[in-house]
């Protein structure tokens, strides 16, 4: 049998546990194969509470929808249908849903649903994964590997990194952060709105 090239741990981070970071997660996890001989551990950084919806698909107002089809939103590659298909299962729904704009909210339980999903998977296939709460502030490129430090101040090193950390923050051209009345990030919707006066 011919050896792996990979080392006798693999170990591979993936910052930021948004909807990248998780269909990125399941791919990995569905394509390895179980109980590897060179094994695999991972390990997924977030650093707000919620794993899974990230900015755009937290919990928010149902009125706020996803702009493409839901027949096209998938974290699983081989099934573009899959988002479709587990709405219409939660929802009990025999015939096709005819409302292709769900609400954003829907996809980030359809996320956090995924994820609890791909847990067991790992689990089964013996694949080490590690969830953790906590911010990557710095990455060092160290010969081969990368060494990650969180806002813990704690220091790990891994074979591969992928960042998934989505948007930044909108520039503030005007410098007006902080100021009365200005709204840099105006999500949730539900909090935001909240602030501001209905005959304004
Ligand atoms: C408000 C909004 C609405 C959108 N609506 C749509 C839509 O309807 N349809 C569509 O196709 N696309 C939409 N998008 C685009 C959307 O960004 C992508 O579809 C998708 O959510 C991006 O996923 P992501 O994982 O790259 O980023 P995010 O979902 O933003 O996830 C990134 C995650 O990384 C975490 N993170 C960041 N930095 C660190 C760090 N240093 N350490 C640890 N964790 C970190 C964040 O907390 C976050 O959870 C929208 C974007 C926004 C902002």
């Amino acid at each position: 049998m011919e050896k792996s090239n990979f080392p006798v741990c693999t170990k591979i981070a993936i910052i930021g546990g948004g909807a990248s970071g998780v269909a990125l997660l399941k791919k990995l996890i569905d394509s390895l194969i179980d109980n590897m001989d060179s094994k695999i551990e991972i390990s997924i950084f977030e650093k707000n509470d919620s794993l899974g919806p990230g900015l755009a698909y937290q919990d928010d107002v149902l009125t706020s929808l996803i702009n493409r089809d839901a027949k096209l939103m998938s974290i699983d590659s081989d099934n573009p249908r899959d988002f479709i298909e587990w709405v219409s299962n939660i929802l009990h729904l025999n015939e096709e849903i005819k409302t292709t704009f769900l609400p954003r909210a829907l996809f980030g339980m359809y996320l956090q649903e995924s994820l609890r999903g791909i847990v067991q998977i790992a689990k089964r296939k013996g694949i080490k994964l590690h969830i953790s709460k906590n911010e990557i502030i710095e990455i060092t490129k160290i010969k081969q590997q990368y060494m990650l430090k969180t806002r813990d101040r704690e220091f790990m090193i891994f074979d591969q990194v992928a960042i998934c950390i989505g948007n930044t923050l909108s520039q503030d051209p005007f410098q007006l952060r902080g100021q009365n009345h200005y709204i840099q990030n105006p999500y949730p919707l539900r909090e935001k709105l909240e602030n501001i006066p209905t005959n304004s």
